[in-house]
């Protein structure tokens, strides 16, 4: 397996960050995960946008141009004779002397990880998963926007460990005020009354990609949709829920919080969706 570290392509056992690496000290530093789907880069240009978007708000200069990026990655792809997988890409505020200051470091760190996905198994995609809400509040933008794909995933983490010792497959975040805003890192929709609804990224969601994607197939389809904050009570009621990320793709929730969804399976809108999707991987892409 080859890494891209700073431009150099080194081993996997090779590919080190020093300690004093403001990424690791503080969490300073931003990420993407992307797929490649039939050696394509899916969304490239989504991601990098957010990615640059993200440095440019936490005043993080990315040592490679948008080009430089883009080839960076494909190359580590070309490298590893990677036909599907996923794409880790991390920018941190590099080497530093302790302290929080970030003019502490000269210059930011990027790394580009290529990988086989584990991701669900197809069974899953037809039955959904069993989920629960958990009591991690999601930051709305008064702390950290959530626009930002920070490294701070603690919150994120301490979601999964909950959702994991409740046996969960993913788990529903709300926000301080009550409000459903995504899973533990997945978005999040439902769908009521043959209405497509998610919860405006505000609220406190990132703007994810595949949601993107799902809005523009559900146009696409003539599904109606709207953004709109909802509850758990709505989620509970709703005819379908569904998950959306890059690694899970569209995956549904037969379960919450022992509520069945539907009729306990992956509901028809879902699973459309799921279908459009698979059928637009391949093509919006990057060699
Ligand atoms: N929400 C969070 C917190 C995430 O970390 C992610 C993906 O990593 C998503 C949502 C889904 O975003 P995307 O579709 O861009 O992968």
């Amino acid at each position: 397996q080859w890494i891209y570290l700073d431009g150099q392509y080194v081993t996997k056992e090779n590919a080190k960050v020093s300690v004093f690496d403001h990424g690791f000290l503080y969490g300073d530093g931003i990420f993407e995960g992307i797929r490649i789907y039939n050696g394509n880069i899916f969304k490239c240009k989504e991601h990098l946008d957010r990615l640059y978007d993200s440095a440019k708000s936490i005043m993080l200069d990315i040592p490679l141009s948008y080009d430089e990026m883009r080839e960076a990655m494909a190359e580590t792809i070309r490298r590893n004779e990677m036909r599907n997988g996923y794409i880790r890409l991390v920018v941190s505020r590099g080497y530093g002397n302790l302290g929080i200051d970030p003019l502490r470091c000269e210059k930011a760190s990027v790394v580009i990880i290529v990988e086989e996905l584990s991701i669900y198994p197809e069974e899953a995609y037809l039955k959904g998963l069993r989920t629960i809400s958990v009591s991690q509040r999601r930051n709305i933008p008064d702390a950290l926007n959530p626009k930002i794909k920070s490294l701070n995933y603690l919150n994120n983490v301490l979601v999964k460990i909950q959702s994991n010792h409740a046996g969960a497959g993913e788990a529903i975040m709300l926000n301080s005020q009550g409000y459903v805003t995504e899973g533990s890192s997945d978005n999040i929709f439902i769908v009521k009354n043959g209405v497509l609804i998610t919860p405006p990224c505000y609220l406190g969601a990132l703007e994810g990609i595949t949601r993107n994607a799902i809005i523009e197939l559900a146009d696409k389809i003539g599904l109606p949709f709207k953004e709109q904050p909802f509850t758990l009570h709505d989620v509970y009621v709703a005819d379908e829920v569904f998950f959306t990320g890059t690694a899970a793709e569209v995956i549904a929730a037969y379960e919450v919080d022992g509520r069945t969804i539907g009729d306990g399976v992956a509901g028809p809108i879902t699973l459309k969706l799921l279908e459009e999707f698979r059928q637009i991987v391949d093509k919006d892409g990057y060699k």
